[in-house]
């Protein structure tokens, strides 16, 4: 008995854990005093050892099943809260109820993205080395800030990040950075275009300033919405970013770029950064990189490429021409928790000026003075962040398990699942394609063949239609898809990025639409 098929009947913990199995290996007498907390001190070494296991066989049997589950989760709003006591426990609790509970209440509401048939956004997922990586990371607790604080954390991230660098094909004038995701790490970057042109902002900021032409930031109207937040994190406010139309393949179109930049010069307005898009959040399209670069050199600007998503897939030899012009950036955004199975968090920022972001935010108080800094790089001196999580551990573990041919054999088979459920819809008469497909995410749309008086009706009726199906599909739990708004008209996303999926599930997937637009059309 599958739990997608009765959702409301069943959660999902408890047809695959009728009885918690924490207690399965445990005798009744030492459950009881087992969990409680010691009067001082953490949980022992035994216990640890005990739960410890149990936790892994709970994490192994959650990955071997989840596929099984519902993926999106079936609560409704408030209905975990309503669940839990409203008062902290004053005294401590047993271990095992504790872990019961995440069985029976935490993952039911879970959404899963590690579920193979979840498609939504940008379809991601963690992987076995990974996970471990993070346990030691969680074990180990230390704050990366200075060398001296976590000196395996500072320069495992150099190892990692330079590897990463070269699977990429990326040129070694590029230094790297951690942050938690993208958004922070093109707020960063954006940060150091800005103090790159030496404005004195780091001293006397920017407000009242009469002294200060408008700073301008350029995006195509395709870009991620971190962009402009990252404008308004740092003072520039909306007003500071301008957004050039795209051509019909959604990417920027340059000789409008071209003509902003000359139009706001003229008025006195300075253009200090481009962030051109390799692989666009909407449809994955690449803005015209080289082009691109050829405006930011001749106007001496800051090029930032939010490759996000994408840049993974330039691990594969065959794809490296996506980050073409890339040597002429300033600063490039990668995400290895989206498309490299690394467990989220993990950003990657490279800079090619990395004294320039260093300048804009090294700010050391005596009590964090060391005898290495002339000799050592500390993390804190790139960020706003004093302490920082050890996330090279988990990306280093990653690249050694998998290798770079294992990490791009995985990639590849996405791109190749996207092409096919691409031509499926293609040699559909009820289905068409919205945008190309240059990674493995296919927009598309049903327009089956229906009667109406005009075309106004005949669009919104595919418009309600296509949302109909969507929503139909993700209450059934079998599969997890999202949408975008094309050219003004509603549109289907698949992703394809999750290392357990395959070609079944992408079939299957293909059949549930078919079969929910035939029954709604
Ligand atoms: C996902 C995405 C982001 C934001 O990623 P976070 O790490 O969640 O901040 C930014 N840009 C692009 C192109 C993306 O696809």
């Amino acid at each position: 008995m599958l739990p997608f098929l009765f959702p409301h009947l069943y959660s999902a913990a408890e047809v695959f854990y009728p009885v918690p199995f924490w207690t399965s290996n445990m005798k009744s007498d030492e459950g009881k005093s087992a969990g409680f907390a010691p009067e001082m001190g953490d949980m022992n070494a035994a216990e640890f050892r005990r739960f410890g296991s149990d936790v892994i066989n709970w994490v192994s049997n959650y990955l071997e099943h989840v596929g099984e589950r519902p993926v999106l989760s079936q609560i409704k709003p408030g209905e975990l809260i309503s669940e839990l006591p409203c008062t902290p426990p004053a005294t401590g609790e047993a271990m095992e109820t504790i872990l019961a509970d995440v069985d029976r209440l935490i993952t039911p509401a879970l959404t899963h993205w590690n579920h193979p048939s979840f498609f939504a956004y940008f379809a991601t997922s963690s992987s076995a080395p990974g996970i471990f990586g993070e346990l030691f990371s969680a074990a180990f607790d230390v704050k990366a800030m200075l060398w001296r604080t976590s000196p395996a954390s500072s320069e495992l991230e150099q190892v990692a990040l330079d590897w990463l660098r070269q699977m990429m094909g990326l040129d070694a004038g590029l230094g790297g950075i951690i942050y938690d995701t993208a958004s922070v790490s093109s707020m960063h970057a954006i940060a150091a275009a800005r103090e790159g042109l030496d404005l004195q902002i780091r001293e006397d900021g920017m407000s009242g300033r009469p002294d200060l032409p408008l700073l301008r930031l350029y995006v195509s109207e395709q870009a991620h919405s971190s962009i402009e937040k990252a404008a308004l994190t740092l003072g520039l406010g909306q007003r500071s970013v301008r957004q050039i139309p795209v051509d019909a393949e959604f990417r920027m179109d340059t000789s409008l770029l071209a003509q902003a930049i000359d139009e706001d010069k003229r008025a006195g307005v300075l253009p200090f950064c481009v962030v051109a898009t390799v692989g666009t959040t909407s449809t994955s399209s690449i803005d015209p990189l080289p082009a691109i670069a050829d405006i930011c050199a001749e106007h001496k600007i800051w090029l930032h490429v939010d490759a996000a998503y994408a840049g993974s897939a330039a691990i594969l030899p065959e794809m490296r021409y996506i980050l073409a012009g890339a040597e002429r950036a300033d600063s490039l955004v990668t995400n290895p928790h989206k498309w490299l199975f690394t467990p989220f968090d993990l950003s990657v920022l490279y800079c090619r000026r990395m004294d320039v972001l260093r300048r804009a935010f090294s700010l050391v108080p005596e009590y964090l003075k060391t005898s290495e800094d002339e000799t050592v790089r500390n993390g804190m001196d790139y960020g706003i962040q004093l302490g920082r999580r050890f996330r090279a551990l988990k990306l280093w573990m990653i690249i050694r398990y998998f290798g770079h041919e294992g990490l791009a054999a995985r990639i590849r088979e996405h791109c190749r699942l996207a092409q096919s459920f691409a031509r499926w819809v293609k040699e559909s008469p009820d289905w068409e394609l919205l945008a190309p497909v240059p990674f493995s995410l296919v927009c598309f749309r049903a327009c089956p063949n229906v009667r109406e008086d005009s075309e106004e009706a005949y669009a919104t009726r595919l418009d309600l239609l296509n949302e109909k199906i969507m929503n139909n599909v993700n209450a059934n739990g079998e599969m997890f898809l999202s949408h975008t708004r094309l050219h003004d008209v509603f549109t289907l996303r698949l992703a394809i990025g999750n290392i357990r999926t395959t070609e079944a599930h992408v079939r299957r997937a293909w059949e549930l639409l078919n079969e929910e637009m035939a029954r709604l059309s």
